[in-house]
Protein backbone atom coordinates (compact mmCIF):
# COMPACT_ATOMS: atom_id res chain seq x y z
CA UNK A 1 0.00 0.00 0.00
CA UNK A 2 1.10 3.88 -0.38
CA UNK A 3 0.49 5.45 2.84
CA UNK A 4 2.36 9.12 3.25
CA UNK A 5 4.85 8.15 0.57
CA UNK A 6 5.51 5.17 1.67
CA UNK A 7 4.82 1.37 0.37
CA UNK A 8 3.92 -0.15 3.85
CA UNK A 9 2.29 -3.53 4.92
CA UNK A 10 -0.92 -3.46 6.55
CA UNK A 11 -0.55 -2.97 9.99
CA UNK A 12 -2.01 -6.58 10.95
CA UNK A 13 0.53 -7.65 8.86
CA UNK A 14 -2.27 -9.85 6.86
CA UNK A 15 -2.70 -10.57 3.02
CA UNK A 16 -5.40 -12.11 1.12
CA UNK A 17 -5.05 -13.79 -2.03
CA UNK A 18 -5.91 -11.95 -5.68
CA UNK A 19 -7.36 -14.96 -8.48
CA UNK A 20 -7.20 -15.46 -11.77
CA UNK A 21 -10.69 -16.08 -12.85
CA UNK A 22 -9.80 -17.81 -15.83
CA UNK A 23 -7.90 -20.62 -14.75
CA UNK A 24 -8.98 -20.39 -10.49
CA UNK A 25 -5.56 -19.88 -9.62
CA UNK A 26 -3.88 -17.00 -6.90
CA UNK A 27 -1.62 -14.95 -8.32
CA UNK A 28 -0.27 -13.08 -5.92
CA UNK A 29 -0.78 -11.65 -2.38
CA UNK A 30 -2.31 -8.09 -1.49
CA UNK A 31 -1.45 -6.45 1.74
CA UNK A 32 -4.93 -6.56 3.85
CA UNK A 33 -5.12 -3.24 4.70
CA UNK A 34 -7.11 -2.08 8.44
CA UNK A 35 -9.43 0.82 9.94
CA UNK A 36 -5.99 1.55 11.04
CA UNK A 37 -4.37 1.71 8.01
CA UNK A 38 -7.36 4.01 6.30
CA UNK A 39 -7.37 6.32 9.00
CA UNK A 40 -3.38 6.70 8.50
CA UNK A 41 -4.21 7.11 4.88
CA UNK A 42 -6.84 9.76 5.50
CA UNK A 43 -4.59 11.62 7.82
CA UNK A 44 -1.75 11.69 5.37
CA UNK A 45 -4.10 13.03 2.79
CA UNK A 46 -5.46 15.61 5.06
CA UNK A 47 -2.04 17.06 6.16
CA UNK A 48 -0.79 17.00 2.25
CA UNK A 49 -4.11 19.25 1.27
CA UNK A 50 -3.93 21.67 4.07
CA UNK A 51 -0.21 21.94 4.99
CA UNK A 52 1.67 21.70 1.27
CA UNK A 53 1.27 23.78 -1.79
CA UNK A 54 0.02 20.96 -4.17
CA UNK A 55 -3.62 22.87 -4.37
CA UNK A 56 -2.41 25.52 -5.54
CA UNK A 57 0.78 24.86 -7.83
CA UNK A 58 -0.09 23.97 -10.96
CA UNK A 59 3.04 23.65 -12.21
CA UNK A 60 3.72 21.23 -9.80
CA UNK A 61 0.81 19.54 -10.43
CA UNK A 62 1.30 19.24 -14.72
CA UNK A 63 4.97 17.91 -14.09
CA UNK A 64 3.96 15.24 -11.50
CA UNK A 65 0.93 14.22 -13.40
CA UNK A 66 2.98 13.48 -16.87
CA UNK A 67 6.02 11.86 -14.97
CA UNK A 68 3.04 9.28 -13.59
CA UNK A 69 2.30 9.15 -17.24
CA UNK A 70 5.55 7.88 -18.47
CA UNK A 71 5.86 5.66 -15.63
CA UNK A 72 2.40 4.28 -16.49
CA UNK A 73 3.77 3.76 -20.30
CA UNK A 74 7.31 2.27 -19.35
CA UNK A 75 5.35 -0.88 -17.41
CA UNK A 76 2.33 -0.85 -19.56
CA UNK A 77 2.94 -4.51 -21.14
CA UNK A 78 3.09 -5.22 -17.41
CA UNK A 79 -0.26 -3.68 -16.45
CA UNK A 80 -1.58 -5.57 -19.56
CA UNK A 81 -0.59 -9.24 -18.33
CA UNK A 82 -1.97 -8.23 -14.81
CA UNK A 83 -4.96 -6.74 -15.80
CA UNK A 84 -5.69 -9.59 -18.15
CA UNK A 85 -4.57 -11.87 -14.94
CA UNK A 86 -7.02 -10.61 -12.57
CA UNK A 87 -9.68 -9.10 -14.80
CA UNK A 88 -10.34 -12.09 -16.92
CA UNK A 89 -10.89 -9.46 -19.77
CA UNK A 90 -9.71 -10.54 -22.89
CA UNK A 91 -6.16 -9.37 -24.31
CA UNK A 92 -8.14 -7.51 -27.41
CA UNK A 93 -10.14 -5.45 -24.82
CA UNK A 94 -7.45 -4.69 -22.51
CA UNK A 95 -5.30 -3.33 -25.94
CA UNK A 96 -8.49 -1.39 -26.88
CA UNK A 97 -10.85 0.46 -24.28
CA UNK A 98 -9.24 -0.68 -20.73
CA UNK A 99 -5.62 -0.04 -21.21
CA UNK A 100 -3.82 1.57 -24.14
CA UNK A 101 -7.08 4.19 -24.96
CA UNK A 102 -6.98 5.17 -21.45
CA UNK A 103 -3.25 5.78 -21.36
CA UNK A 104 -4.11 7.83 -24.34
CA UNK A 105 -5.99 10.47 -23.23
CA UNK A 106 -7.09 9.35 -19.10
CA UNK A 107 -4.27 11.77 -17.57
CA UNK A 108 -3.38 13.88 -20.91
CA UNK A 109 -6.90 15.29 -21.02
CA UNK A 110 -6.94 16.69 -17.63
CA UNK A 111 -3.56 17.84 -17.56
CA UNK A 112 -4.19 20.15 -20.30
CA UNK A 113 -6.97 21.71 -18.56
CA UNK A 114 -4.49 22.65 -15.51
CA UNK A 115 -2.89 25.06 -18.61
CA UNK A 116 -6.69 25.82 -20.78
CA UNK A 117 -9.39 25.85 -17.94
CA UNK A 118 -10.92 29.20 -16.60
CA UNK A 119 -9.63 29.11 -12.75
CA UNK A 120 -10.97 32.47 -12.34
CA UNK A 121 -13.49 34.58 -14.23
CA UNK A 122 -14.58 38.05 -13.89
CA UNK A 123 -18.26 39.23 -13.49
CA UNK A 124 -19.29 42.95 -13.74
CA UNK A 125 -18.86 45.15 -11.02
CA UNK A 126 -22.30 46.03 -9.37
CA UNK A 127 -23.04 49.22 -7.18
CA UNK A 128 -24.43 48.60 -3.32
CA UNK A 129 -25.65 51.64 -2.14
CA UNK A 130 -22.90 53.55 -3.42
CA UNK A 131 -20.33 51.68 -3.09
CA UNK A 132 -18.50 49.81 -6.01
CA UNK A 133 -17.93 46.31 -5.63
CA UNK A 134 -15.84 44.48 -8.53
CA UNK A 135 -16.80 40.60 -8.76
CA UNK A 136 -14.20 37.65 -9.51
CA UNK A 137 -15.66 33.60 -9.48
CA UNK A 138 -12.58 31.28 -8.50
CA UNK A 139 -12.37 27.64 -8.51
CA UNK A 140 -10.48 25.49 -6.10
CA UNK A 141 -9.87 21.89 -5.21
CA UNK A 142 -12.91 20.71 -2.88
CA UNK A 143 -9.75 18.79 -0.35
CA UNK A 144 -9.64 15.40 0.30
CA UNK A 145 -11.19 13.03 -1.86
CA UNK A 146 -11.85 9.21 -1.38
CA UNK A 147 -11.95 7.42 -5.05
CA UNK A 148 -13.47 3.60 -4.41
CA UNK A 149 -13.25 1.66 -7.87
CA UNK A 150 -15.23 -1.59 -9.13
CA UNK A 151 -13.21 -4.99 -10.25
CA UNK A 152 -14.82 -4.62 -14.13
CA UNK A 153 -12.75 -1.91 -15.61
CA UNK A 154 -10.66 -0.78 -12.34
CA UNK A 155 -7.49 1.13 -14.14
CA UNK A 156 -9.77 2.80 -16.77
CA UNK A 157 -12.18 3.72 -13.78
CA UNK A 158 -9.01 4.73 -11.56
CA UNK A 159 -7.40 6.67 -14.05
CA UNK A 160 -10.12 8.80 -15.00
CA UNK A 161 -10.62 9.60 -11.24
CA UNK A 162 -6.72 10.25 -10.28
CA UNK A 163 -6.32 12.20 -13.12
CA UNK A 164 -9.32 14.53 -12.43
CA UNK A 165 -9.09 14.36 -8.64
CA UNK A 166 -5.04 15.64 -8.70
CA UNK A 167 -4.81 17.41 -11.68
CA UNK A 168 -7.85 20.04 -9.83
CA UNK A 169 -5.47 20.06 -7.00
CA UNK A 170 -7.03 17.60 -4.39
CA UNK A 171 -5.48 14.63 -2.68
CA UNK A 172 -6.40 11.20 -2.50
CA UNK A 173 -7.24 8.26 -0.79
CA UNK A 174 -7.88 5.49 -3.46
CA UNK A 175 -9.41 1.97 -2.45
CA UNK A 176 -9.72 0.07 -5.11
CA UNK A 177 -11.97 -3.23 -5.01
CA UNK A 178 -10.37 -6.87 -3.35
CA UNK A 179 -10.84 -9.01 -6.67
CA UNK A 180 -8.61 -6.56 -8.75
CA UNK A 181 -5.89 -5.14 -6.46
CA UNK A 182 -2.47 -4.93 -8.70
CA UNK A 183 -3.24 -2.25 -11.19
CA UNK A 184 -3.53 0.07 -8.03
CA UNK A 185 -0.42 -1.54 -6.23
CA UNK A 186 1.65 -1.50 -9.16
CA UNK A 187 0.76 1.89 -9.69
CA UNK A 188 1.19 3.49 -6.05
CA UNK A 189 4.63 1.40 -6.74
CA UNK A 190 5.29 4.04 -9.82
CA UNK A 191 4.30 7.09 -8.07
CA UNK A 192 6.55 6.23 -4.97
CA UNK A 193 9.48 5.55 -7.07
CA UNK A 194 8.96 7.36 -10.50
CA UNK A 195 7.21 10.61 -9.96
CA UNK A 196 7.39 14.11 -7.80
CA UNK A 197 4.27 13.31 -6.06
CA UNK A 198 4.16 14.89 -2.63
CA UNK A 199 4.07 12.58 0.20
CA UNK A 200 0.21 12.01 1.40
CA UNK A 201 -1.09 13.47 -1.79
CA UNK A 202 -1.89 10.00 -3.18
CA UNK A 203 -2.52 7.29 -0.90
CA UNK A 204 -3.77 3.61 -1.77
CA UNK A 205 -5.04 1.42 0.84
CA UNK A 206 -5.95 -2.27 -0.64
CA UNK A 207 -7.99 -4.20 1.85
CA UNK A 208 -9.89 -6.92 1.46
CA UNK A 209 -13.12 -5.43 3.88
CA UNK A 210 -15.61 -3.41 2.04
CA UNK A 211 -15.57 -1.81 5.55
CA UNK A 212 -12.54 0.24 4.24
CA UNK A 213 -14.31 2.08 1.83
CA UNK A 214 -17.03 2.78 4.33
CA UNK A 215 -14.72 4.38 6.30
CA UNK A 216 -13.99 6.84 4.03
CA UNK A 217 -17.71 7.68 3.49
CA UNK A 218 -17.91 8.61 6.81
CA UNK A 219 -14.89 10.02 8.05
CA UNK A 220 -15.49 14.10 8.61
CA UNK A 221 -11.45 14.56 7.15
CA UNK A 222 -12.72 13.85 3.81
CA UNK A 223 -14.29 16.07 1.51
CA UNK A 224 -15.49 14.27 -0.94
CA UNK A 225 -16.11 10.53 -2.36
CA UNK A 226 -15.75 9.49 -6.16
CA UNK A 227 -17.35 6.30 -6.12
CA UNK A 228 -17.50 3.33 -9.36
CA UNK A 229 -20.00 0.63 -8.45
CA UNK A 230 -23.17 -0.88 -7.92
CA UNK A 231 -26.30 1.02 -7.21
CA UNK A 232 -27.12 -1.19 -4.29
CA UNK A 233 -23.30 0.51 -3.14
CA UNK A 234 -24.15 3.80 -4.37
CA UNK A 235 -27.28 3.98 -2.33
CA UNK A 236 -25.50 2.56 1.24
CA UNK A 237 -22.62 5.47 0.22
CA UNK A 238 -25.61 8.33 -0.08
CA UNK A 239 -26.61 7.33 2.87
CA UNK A 240 -23.43 6.94 5.15
CA UNK A 241 -22.59 9.93 3.87
CA UNK A 242 -25.33 12.48 4.90
CA UNK A 243 -24.09 12.98 8.63
CA UNK A 244 -21.46 14.79 7.07
CA UNK A 245 -23.12 16.49 4.07
CA UNK A 246 -19.91 15.45 1.70
CA UNK A 247 -19.85 16.22 -2.40
CA UNK A 248 -20.75 12.74 -4.24
CA UNK A 249 -20.12 11.77 -7.23
CA UNK A 250 -21.44 8.13 -7.99
CA UNK A 251 -21.13 6.37 -11.31
CA UNK A 252 -23.46 3.02 -10.75
CA UNK A 253 -25.29 1.07 -12.77
CA UNK A 254 -27.31 -0.16 -16.08
CA UNK A 255 -30.14 -1.50 -17.51
CA UNK A 256 -29.31 -0.15 -21.09
CA UNK A 257 -31.58 -0.72 -24.27
CA UNK A 258 -30.33 -0.99 -27.67
CA UNK A 259 -33.96 0.03 -29.69
CA UNK A 260 -33.15 -1.56 -33.57
CA UNK A 261 -36.03 0.57 -35.35
CA UNK A 262 -37.62 -0.92 -38.32
CA UNK A 263 -35.05 0.16 -40.78
CA UNK A 264 -32.38 -0.32 -39.29
CA UNK A 265 -29.27 -2.23 -40.66
CA UNK A 266 -29.85 -5.48 -39.36
CA UNK A 267 -26.85 -7.23 -40.79
CA UNK A 268 -24.49 -4.33 -39.22
CA UNK A 269 -26.59 -3.79 -35.98
CA UNK A 270 -27.31 -7.29 -35.05
CA UNK A 271 -23.59 -8.99 -34.77
CA UNK A 272 -22.56 -5.60 -32.97
CA UNK A 273 -25.60 -6.00 -30.79
CA UNK A 274 -23.84 -9.61 -29.52
CA UNK A 275 -20.31 -8.17 -29.11
CA UNK A 276 -21.51 -5.47 -27.34
CA UNK A 277 -23.27 -7.31 -24.87
CA UNK A 278 -20.43 -10.09 -24.30
CA UNK A 279 -17.78 -7.54 -24.13
CA UNK A 280 -16.13 -8.53 -20.70
CA UNK A 281 -18.77 -10.92 -20.38
CA UNK A 282 -21.31 -8.25 -20.18
CA UNK A 283 -19.76 -6.80 -16.76
CA UNK A 284 -19.90 -3.21 -18.20
CA UNK A 285 -22.56 -0.91 -16.78
CA UNK A 286 -23.25 0.65 -20.21
CA UNK A 287 -23.57 -2.55 -22.05
CA UNK A 288 -26.96 -2.36 -23.68
CA UNK A 289 -28.20 -5.94 -22.06
CA UNK A 290 -32.16 -5.13 -23.51
CA UNK A 291 -32.55 -5.51 -27.33
CA UNK A 292 -35.39 -3.86 -28.61
CA UNK A 293 -37.04 -4.83 -31.80
CA UNK A 294 -39.69 -3.78 -34.09
CA UNK A 295 -42.62 -7.05 -33.36
CA UNK A 296 -42.68 -6.91 -37.76
CA UNK A 297 -39.21 -8.53 -37.45
CA UNK A 298 -39.30 -9.67 -34.19
CA UNK A 299 -38.50 -13.70 -35.16
CA UNK A 300 -36.18 -12.58 -37.58
CA UNK A 301 -34.12 -10.59 -35.23
CA UNK A 302 -33.97 -12.99 -32.40
CA UNK A 303 -33.26 -16.02 -35.03
CA UNK A 304 -30.38 -14.01 -36.04
CA UNK A 305 -29.29 -12.40 -32.72
CA UNK A 306 -29.24 -16.10 -31.19
CA UNK A 307 -26.94 -17.04 -34.05
CA UNK A 308 -24.54 -14.57 -33.68
CA UNK A 309 -24.29 -15.15 -29.86
CA UNK A 310 -23.05 -18.88 -30.88
CA UNK A 311 -20.49 -17.48 -32.81
CA UNK A 312 -18.77 -15.51 -29.59
CA UNK A 313 -15.43 -16.64 -29.44
CA UNK A 314 -14.97 -16.82 -25.67
CA UNK A 315 -12.38 -18.77 -23.63
CA UNK A 316 -9.18 -18.31 -22.58
CA UNK A 317 -8.52 -14.30 -22.43
CA UNK A 318 -4.84 -14.85 -23.38
CA UNK A 319 -6.00 -16.00 -26.58
CA UNK A 320 -5.87 -12.83 -28.79
CA UNK A 321 -8.87 -14.01 -31.04
CA UNK A 322 -11.06 -14.68 -28.27
CA UNK A 323 -13.77 -12.13 -27.42
CA UNK A 324 -15.34 -13.14 -23.76
CA UNK A 325 -13.49 -14.20 -20.72
CA UNK A 326 -14.99 -15.16 -17.57
CA UNK A 327 -16.58 -13.55 -14.95
CA UNK A 328 -15.15 -12.09 -12.42
CA UNK A 329 -15.54 -14.41 -9.34
CA UNK A 330 -17.50 -17.74 -7.62
CA UNK A 331 -19.88 -14.92 -6.19
CA UNK A 332 -20.17 -13.22 -9.44
CA UNK A 333 -20.74 -16.97 -11.31
CA UNK A 334 -23.50 -17.94 -9.07
CA UNK A 335 -25.16 -14.47 -9.54
CA UNK A 336 -25.37 -14.82 -13.36
CA UNK A 337 -26.60 -18.38 -13.08
CA UNK A 338 -29.17 -17.75 -10.59
CA UNK A 339 -30.95 -14.74 -13.48
CA UNK A 340 -30.53 -17.18 -16.10
CA UNK A 341 -32.72 -19.46 -13.69
CA UNK A 342 -35.16 -16.30 -12.91
CA UNK A 343 -35.78 -15.47 -16.28
CA UNK A 344 -37.05 -19.27 -17.43
CA UNK A 345 -39.11 -19.05 -14.06
CA UNK A 346 -40.87 -15.69 -15.27
CA UNK A 347 -41.42 -17.79 -18.56
CA UNK A 348 -39.03 -15.94 -20.68
CA UNK A 349 -37.91 -18.22 -23.47
CA UNK A 350 -34.00 -19.38 -23.67
CA UNK A 351 -33.11 -19.41 -27.18
CA UNK A 352 -29.19 -20.06 -26.74
CA UNK A 353 -26.58 -20.32 -24.17
CA UNK A 354 -27.88 -20.95 -20.04
CA UNK A 355 -25.32 -22.79 -18.43
CA UNK A 356 -21.35 -22.85 -17.48
CA UNK A 357 -19.63 -24.11 -20.94
CA UNK A 358 -19.55 -28.37 -20.92
CA UNK A 359 -16.12 -27.85 -22.51
CA UNK A 360 -14.29 -25.19 -19.86
CA UNK A 361 -14.08 -27.33 -16.24
CA UNK A 362 -11.86 -24.55 -14.75
CA UNK A 363 -12.92 -20.73 -14.73
CA UNK A 364 -15.67 -18.78 -13.88
CA UNK A 365 -17.63 -19.22 -17.95
CA UNK A 366 -20.70 -18.57 -18.69
CA UNK A 367 -22.22 -19.19 -22.26
CA UNK A 368 -23.08 -16.09 -24.86
CA UNK A 369 -27.18 -16.21 -23.68
CA UNK A 370 -30.29 -14.93 -25.33
CA UNK A 371 -33.20 -14.43 -23.77
CA UNK A 372 -36.98 -14.57 -26.24
CA UNK A 373 -40.18 -13.25 -25.00
CA UNK A 374 -39.02 -10.75 -22.02
CA UNK A 375 -41.51 -8.55 -20.89
CA UNK A 376 -39.76 -5.71 -19.61
CA UNK A 377 -41.69 -6.05 -16.33
CA UNK A 378 -39.84 -9.30 -15.93
CA UNK A 379 -36.67 -9.28 -13.04
CA UNK A 380 -34.20 -10.30 -16.09
CA UNK A 381 -35.21 -6.95 -17.63
CA UNK A 382 -35.49 -4.47 -14.85
CA UNK A 383 -32.23 -5.52 -12.68
CA UNK A 384 -28.39 -5.48 -13.82
CA UNK A 385 -27.36 -9.00 -14.23
CA UNK A 386 -23.65 -8.13 -14.99
CA UNK A 387 -23.30 -11.17 -17.40
CA UNK A 388 -23.29 -12.01 -21.53
CA UNK A 389 -26.89 -12.32 -21.31
CA UNK A 390 -29.12 -10.60 -23.27
CA UNK A 391 -33.17 -9.85 -23.29
CA UNK A 392 -35.02 -9.53 -26.65
CA UNK A 393 -38.14 -7.43 -25.76
CA UNK A 394 -40.86 -6.72 -28.59
CA UNK A 395 -41.90 -3.11 -29.19
CA UNK A 396 -45.09 -2.23 -31.42
CA UNK A 397 -44.05 1.44 -32.81
CA UNK A 398 -41.34 4.23 -32.15
CA UNK A 399 -43.27 5.45 -28.73
CA UNK A 400 -43.45 2.08 -27.34
CA UNK A 401 -40.23 1.45 -28.15
CA UNK A 402 -39.22 5.16 -26.13
CA UNK A 403 -41.71 3.96 -23.34
CA UNK A 404 -40.11 0.47 -22.91
CA UNK A 405 -36.44 1.88 -23.31
CA UNK A 406 -37.35 4.88 -20.51
CA UNK A 407 -39.47 1.88 -17.72
CA UNK A 408 -35.67 1.38 -16.04
CA UNK A 409 -34.73 2.27 -12.32
CA UNK A 410 -31.74 3.13 -14.66
CA UNK A 411 -30.57 5.64 -17.22
CA UNK A 412 -27.34 5.24 -18.05
CA UNK A 413 -27.00 4.70 -21.84
CA UNK A 414 -28.98 3.57 -24.76
CA UNK A 415 -28.29 2.31 -28.85
CA UNK A 416 -30.59 3.71 -31.31
CA UNK A 417 -30.16 1.99 -35.04
CA UNK A 418 -31.78 3.28 -38.19
CA UNK A 419 -30.88 3.49 -41.70
CA UNK A 420 -32.19 7.12 -41.21
CA UNK A 421 -30.01 9.43 -39.04
CA UNK A 422 -32.42 11.90 -38.24
CA UNK A 423 -35.35 9.49 -37.10
CA UNK A 424 -32.65 7.92 -35.03
CA UNK A 425 -31.34 11.38 -33.31
CA UNK A 426 -35.54 12.05 -33.09
CA UNK A 427 -35.61 8.79 -30.53
CA UNK A 428 -32.31 9.54 -28.91
CA UNK A 429 -33.31 12.88 -27.53
CA UNK A 430 -36.47 11.31 -26.24
CA UNK A 431 -34.30 8.49 -23.74
CA UNK A 432 -33.85 9.04 -20.62
CA UNK A 433 -30.24 8.40 -20.71
CA UNK A 434 -26.73 9.87 -20.04
CA UNK A 435 -24.99 8.54 -23.35
CA UNK A 436 -26.83 7.77 -26.50
CA UNK A 437 -25.22 5.80 -29.33
CA UNK A 438 -26.74 6.79 -32.90
CA UNK A 439 -25.67 3.23 -34.69
CA UNK A 440 -23.53 2.50 -32.00
CA UNK A 441 -21.17 4.94 -32.21
CA UNK A 442 -19.43 5.10 -29.08
CA UNK A 443 -18.21 8.91 -28.10
CA UNK A 444 -16.85 7.56 -24.74
CA UNK A 445 -12.94 9.89 -24.13
CA UNK A 446 -11.82 11.88 -21.59
CA UNK A 447 -12.93 14.66 -23.09
CA UNK A 448 -16.52 13.20 -23.16
CA UNK A 449 -18.89 13.21 -19.45
CA UNK A 450 -19.64 9.97 -19.19
CA UNK A 451 -22.86 9.30 -16.32
CA UNK A 452 -26.22 8.35 -16.14
CA UNK A 453 -29.41 9.53 -15.18
CA UNK A 454 -31.94 8.04 -12.60
CA UNK A 455 -30.12 5.21 -10.41
CA UNK A 456 -27.48 5.24 -12.43
CA UNK A 457 -25.98 8.05 -10.28
CA UNK A 458 -25.16 11.12 -9.47
CA UNK A 459 -22.77 13.12 -11.79
CA UNK A 460 -19.88 12.80 -14.68
CA UNK A 461 -17.19 11.04 -15.14
CA UNK A 462 -14.33 13.07 -17.85
CA UNK A 463 -15.19 16.11 -19.86
CA UNK A 464 -15.25 19.65 -18.52
CA UNK A 465 -17.89 18.65 -16.31
CA UNK A 466 -16.10 16.13 -14.39
CA UNK A 467 -13.57 18.09 -13.83
CA UNK A 468 -16.06 21.13 -12.63
CA UNK A 469 -16.91 18.21 -10.12
CA UNK A 470 -13.63 18.07 -8.19
CA UNK A 471 -13.77 21.47 -7.72
CA UNK A 472 -15.61 24.29 -5.52
CA UNK A 473 -16.64 27.65 -6.42
CA UNK A 474 -15.56 30.59 -4.53
CA UNK A 475 -16.98 34.01 -5.15
CA UNK A 476 -15.21 37.24 -3.91
CA UNK A 477 -16.24 40.76 -3.38
CA UNK A 478 -13.90 43.10 -4.05
CA UNK A 479 -13.66 47.32 -3.33
CA UNK A 480 -13.86 48.33 -7.52
CA UNK A 481 -14.78 50.51 -9.60
CA UNK A 482 -18.91 50.20 -10.86
CA UNK A 483 -17.52 52.30 -13.77
P1 LIG B 1 -19.60 -2.80 -5.60
O1 LIG B 1 -20.57 -1.70 -5.42
O2 LIG B 1 -19.83 -4.09 -4.96
O3 LIG B 1 -18.14 -2.34 -5.14
C1 LIG B 1 -17.48 -1.24 -5.69
C2 LIG B 1 -16.43 -0.75 -4.72
O4 LIG B 1 -17.09 -0.28 -3.54
C3 LIG B 1 -15.43 -1.79 -4.26
O5 LIG B 1 -14.16 -1.17 -4.15
C4 LIG B 1 -15.96 -2.19 -2.88
O6 LIG B 1 -14.95 -2.66 -2.02
C5 LIG B 1 -16.50 -0.88 -2.38
N1 LIG B 1 -17.55 -0.98 -1.37
C6 LIG B 1 -18.38 -2.02 -1.14
N2 LIG B 1 -19.22 -1.73 -0.12
C7 LIG B 1 -18.92 -0.48 0.27
C8 LIG B 1 -19.45 0.39 1.26
N3 LIG B 1 -20.45 0.02 2.05
N4 LIG B 1 -18.90 1.61 1.40
C9 LIG B 1 -17.90 2.02 0.60
N5 LIG B 1 -17.34 1.24 -0.35
C10 LIG B 1 -17.86 0.01 -0.51
O7 LIG B 1 -19.48 -2.94 -7.19
P2 LIG B 1 -18.62 -4.01 -7.99
O8 LIG B 1 -19.36 -5.31 -7.87
O9 LIG B 1 -17.19 -3.94 -7.59
O10 LIG B 1 -18.72 -3.45 -9.47
C11 LIG B 1 -19.78 -3.73 -10.33
C12 LIG B 1 -20.77 -2.59 -10.34
O11 LIG B 1 -20.13 -1.38 -10.72
C13 LIG B 1 -21.88 -2.78 -11.35
O12 LIG B 1 -23.12 -2.47 -10.77
C14 LIG B 1 -21.55 -1.78 -12.45
O13 LIG B 1 -22.66 -1.36 -13.19
C15 LIG B 1 -20.91 -0.69 -11.68
N6 LIG B 1 -20.06 0.14 -12.55
C16 LIG B 1 -20.52 1.36 -12.93
C17 LIG B 1 -19.76 2.14 -13.79
C18 LIG B 1 -20.25 3.48 -14.24
O14 LIG B 1 -19.45 4.26 -14.73
N7 LIG B 1 -21.52 3.81 -14.11
C19 LIG B 1 -18.52 1.70 -14.24
C20 LIG B 1 -18.08 0.45 -13.83
C21 LIG B 1 -18.87 -0.32 -12.97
Amino acid sequence: MLIDGELVPSSSGRVFDNLNPATEEIIGEVADGTLADADLAIAAARRAFDTTDWSTNHELRARALLQLQDALESERDLFRQELIDETGMPRSLVGSAHLDATLEDGLRYPVGLIRDFAWERELAPVDKAGRAVARRVRKEAVGVVGAIVPWNVPLEVTLHKLGQALATGNTVVLKPAPDTPFNATRLARLVAHKTDIPAGVLNVVTSSDHLIGEALVTDPRVDMISFTGSTATGRRIAEKAAPTLKRLFLELGGKSAHILLDDADLDVQVPLAARWVTAHAGQGCHLPTRLLAPRTRYDEIVARVAAEMEQIPYGDPNDPEVHMGPVISTRQHERVLGYLRIGQDEGARLVTGGRRPAHLDKGYFIEPTVFADVDNAMRIAQEEIFGPVLAVIPYDDEDDAVRIANDSPYGLAGNISSTDPERALRVANRLRVGVARINSADPYAADAPFGGYKQSGLGRQNGIEGFEQYLQTKTLGLPGDVR
